[in-house]
């Protein structure tokens, strides 16, 4: 075996794929086409699921510095400024959106990536496959290697998905088409975004002033993305001579296309991301998406690779994402053609794993939070007095139980790393006290209760335990 996960394509999606193996010891190799990596913006909005998959990655702080909060939007009528909305404050642990260029995040999970002793190799193309029962022999340019998986993250245009013949149903409106392009822009303030007739938008892109990405819906014309004809465009929307451009420095055109592969495996074969399911850009949904592909399938592999027995769970990657997928086409639909409205990004979805086969909920009268669901974060503090959010104790390759008024847990079924964290009311003593009710109200269980929570953060199983120590029994520590 020359690897043991082959991942074409460098993009997004294969990259925090590779971060997850390469640091749980997976011996990987990730190739692409390319001989240089891209530059433009593309998909640079980034929702708080992905910045709590970036913290356990380990680049959350790079990616926070780089990036921005959502700007201030000023809105602009026959030329002039009718309209400035500040920046809608959050409260929460994370921002409700973080801007940051698609290239400059691909940079820093390059960087990552690397510091794990992992480099892209650029100008390789995965050019022809075949697969046995033992691995996949994949032809790369004049080279042909074995590996024990191969992941397609190789995009929406997929040689892996099209090779393998795999069906990518869906639907393509022409009439749908969006102008994309990164620009520079003579005298346009880059602290705030810009919105002018029919929605065309221009947003700083974080970290490159005077940069911004233009979008502007269009209609049947066909479209000029030559620098006249951008110009020509910012001047029947914005008014004549308004928004002068500098430079073009790329640009592109995207139909609505809303696609999901049949099949997310196909033997020692999987596809994520763009190569799995395609997006318009509404929503920014596609790089959001991918990553968390590659967050659901980077600990499946592992542990399949590192324990023959459970080579079964490989099967939840399809059953898990391709329904996810299927969730997000389906809301996508509604808002496709409101994009020009209003706001970029629709709120985040709360997408669950409920269905799967790895989510047990063994009680008898389940709460709000099931199996199947995202874990939520909660503050408890340590017998040292010192306030923990429960993602830092997630944080790693390993699950996690909670025991919930409980000094220990009995070991789950669990083929891998278990840590085992106790969270007792106020009062009570024990290894961590919920901090205002919040762990206790946010995973609406009773004292008694185990929460196994899986590596890529969904709950995995609860249960209710006979315990010496119950909702009833349990008393207050005399410290
Ligand atoms: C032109 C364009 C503009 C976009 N604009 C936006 C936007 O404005 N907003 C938004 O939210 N989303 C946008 N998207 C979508 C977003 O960029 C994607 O959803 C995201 O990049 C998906 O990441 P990925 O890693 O799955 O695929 P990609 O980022 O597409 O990466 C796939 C990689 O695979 C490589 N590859 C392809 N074939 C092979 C092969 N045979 N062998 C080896 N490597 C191969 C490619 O070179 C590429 O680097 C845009 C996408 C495109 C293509």
């Amino acid at each position: 075996m020359d690897t043991e996960v082959l991942i074409a394509g460098a993009g997004p999606t294969g990259l925090v794929l590779a971060i997850e193996l390469a640091r749980r010891g997976v011996d990987v190799r990730i190739v692409d086409k390319v001989d240089a990596y891209p530059t433009s913006s593309r998909g640079d909005a980034l929702v708080p699921r992905t910045l709590t998959v970036f913290d356990d990655l380990g680049v959350l702080d790079e990616v926070l510095a780089a990036g921005h909060a959502k700007y201030p939007v000023q809105t602009y009528r026959d030329g002039a400024l009718s309209h400035r909305r500040e920046r809608i404050t959050h409260t929460g642990q994370r921002p409700n959106m973080w801007l940051l260029g698609q290239a400059r995040t691909e940079q820093l999970l390059r960087d990552r990536l690397a510091a794990l002793g992992v480099r892209v190799q650029l100008g390789t193309a995965v050019t022809g496959l075949s697969q046995d029962a033992q691995a996949v022999t994949v032809r790369l340019n004049g080279e042909e290697i074995r590996a024990a998986y191969l992941v397609g993250a190789d995009g929406g245009k997929s040689f892996v998905r099209h090779v393998l013949g795999v069906p990518f149903p869906g639907t393509t409106d022409e009439t749908v088409r969006m102008l994309i392009c990164d620009v520079e822009i003579d005298g346009l303030d880059t602290t705030c975004a810009h919105w002018f007739a029919q929605g065309l938008a221009l947003v700083p892109v974080s970290g490159q002033p005077p940069l911004f990405q233009l979008r502007a819906p269009l209609g049947a014309d066909a479209p000029q993305t030559t620098h006249s004809g951008v110009q020509a465009l910012l001047d029947s929307r914005c008014g004549a001579g308004e928004v002068r451009l500098r430079d073009l420095r790329w640009s592109t055109v995207l139909r609505s296309n809303l696609r999901v592969a049949e099949r997310f495996r196909i033997g020692r074969v999987f596809l994520a991301g763009d190569a799995a399911h395609v997006h318009p850009p509404t929503g920014s949904y596609g790089l959001n998406t991918g990553v968390e592909d590659a967050y659901n399938l980077g600990w499946k592999l592992a542990t399949a690779l590192s324990n023959s027995e459970c080579v079964a769970l490989l099967d939840s990657y399809h059953q898990e994402r391709h329904r996810v997928a299927s969730q997000i086409h389906t809301m996508i639909t509604g808002l496709t053609r409101t994009y020009a409205s209003g706001d970029k990004v629709p709120p985040e979805l709360d997408l669950s794993y409920r269905h799967s086969p790895l989510s047990v909920d063994e009680r008898a009268k389940p709460g709000t939070l099931r199996a199947g669901d995202r874990a939520p974060d909660a503050l408890v503090q340590a017998r040292d007095g010192r306030l923990t959010r429960l993602f830092e104790l997630f944080h790693g390759t390993h699950a996690t139980v909670l025991a919930f008024g409980q000094e220990s847990a009995d070991p789950p079924n669990w083929p891998g790393e278990v840590r085992t964290y106790s969270v007792f009311p106020p009062g009570f003593g024990g290894e961590f006290t919920d901090h205002e009710g919040q762990a206790f109200g946010a995973y609406d269980v009773l004292p008694a209760t185990q929460v196994l929570v899986r590596p890529d953060g969904y709950v995995a199983a609860i249960r209710s335990v006979r315990s010496s120590v119950s909702s009833n029994t349990i008393r207050p520590s005399r410290s």
